[in-house]
């Protein structure tokens, strides 16, 4: 299979998914598209790619489909519900799931994929809205590495650090891991800020300063200068982060490894999540430090 020959498929046009499928009709790739709510997929239509029905209707139609979508109950109803991807799959047929879900589960459809001739790849990524948008993202990859061979081209359409970690599940593993870093970082950063609002400190110089050090990172570099400017649009979303940490909680009890730091994170997020914030950014997360210590850090 020549990838580049084949018609790609593609289901989920959120946050992420739209400029991921942008890129790749933009590097040639002709595109199946389905959204479960039809007007997402109007950009892409109006760029030349055909609008599917139902998943089905995408495997009919292509033998490499790509998955966005949220969690892992969602990947399981776009293959094995009813006018499932299962439902029509063609023998040799790749499905790389983007989304970050459990690694538990896929492994499990991996198996049901290969009992039909067929291949899936995990491949989840990291880089935010604005890597998806670039280009630019992190993809962690798992499954048959011939499988995964043959599809690098639309990896490197949509990605720039493309790593294969191991056998199926390894790439949601990766993720799981990145996602202990995010969290734990976005923590001590909501509460730095809090910190130097309550000090009296120049926010803007604050991030600057220590921003060029040791204690850089990407949420702070990036999403400290958005707090402070009052700017808690999402990026990525709380209620998807929290979806992640209960993956991360969930993976780890199950191997008995303390994750204090990880569950701290989540406690302070679902604060928030019971506020209702769920669809803001992450950076939102300075509101629950705020909350505790009767300041706001905005400029
Ligand atoms: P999003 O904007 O909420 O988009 C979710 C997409 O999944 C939408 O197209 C939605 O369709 C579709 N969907 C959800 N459940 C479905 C179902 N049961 N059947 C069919 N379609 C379904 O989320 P996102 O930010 O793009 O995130 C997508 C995935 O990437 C998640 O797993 C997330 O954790 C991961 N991720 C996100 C980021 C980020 O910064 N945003 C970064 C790295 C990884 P509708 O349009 O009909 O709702």
């Amino acid at each position: 299979m020549d990838v580049k020959k084949e018609k790609i498929g593609f289901i989920g046009l959120g946050i992420m998914g739209l400029p991921m499928a942008r890129n790749l009709m933009k590097d040639g790739f002709e595109l199946v598209v389905y959204n479960r709510t039809r007007s997402k997929c109007t950009e892409l239509e109006e760029k030349g790619a055909i609008i599917a029905n139902n998943p089905a209707d995408v495997a009919t139609n292509a033998k490499v489909i790509i998955t966005m979508v949220t969690d892992s109950p969602d990947v399981q109803e776009l293959l094995l519900g009813e006018e499932g991807i299962m439902e029509t799959i063609q023998k040799d047929s790749i499905v790389i799931d983007m989304s970050t879900i459990s690694p538990k589960i896929t492994k499990e459809l991996n198996a049901e994929l290969n009992s039909k001739g067929c291949y899936m790849i995990d491949a989840p990524v990291s880089g935010g809205s604005w890597g998806a948008i670039e280009g630019t993202l992190s993809i962690m990859i798992g499954g048959a590495k011939s499988a995964y061979e043959r599809c690098v081209p639309l990896f490197e359409s949509m990605g720039k650090n493309i790593i294969y970690t191991g056998e199926s599940g390894m790439g949601q593993t990766t993720k799981l891991v990145n996602q202990i870093l995010v969290a734990g970082t976005m923590n001590a950063v909501a509460e730095a800020l809090v910190f130097a609002a309550k000090s009296g400190a120049d926010l803007e110089k604050t991030i600057d300063a220590v921003g060029g050090g040791a204690a850089a990172s990407w949420q702070l570099n990036n999403l400290a200068p958005r707090i402070v400017k009052g700017d808690f649009d999402p990026g990525f979303m709380i209620k998807l982060q929290q979806k992640d940490l209960r993956l991360v909680i969930e993976t780890a009890q199950a191997m008995n490894v303390p994750i204090p730091g990880t569950s701290l994170a989540s406690q302070m997020f679902a604060s928030l999540l019971s506020k209702g914030l769920g669809d803001e950014g992450t950076q939102a997360l300075v509101k629950a430090y705020e909350t505790l210590a009767g300041v706001e850090a905005r400029t």
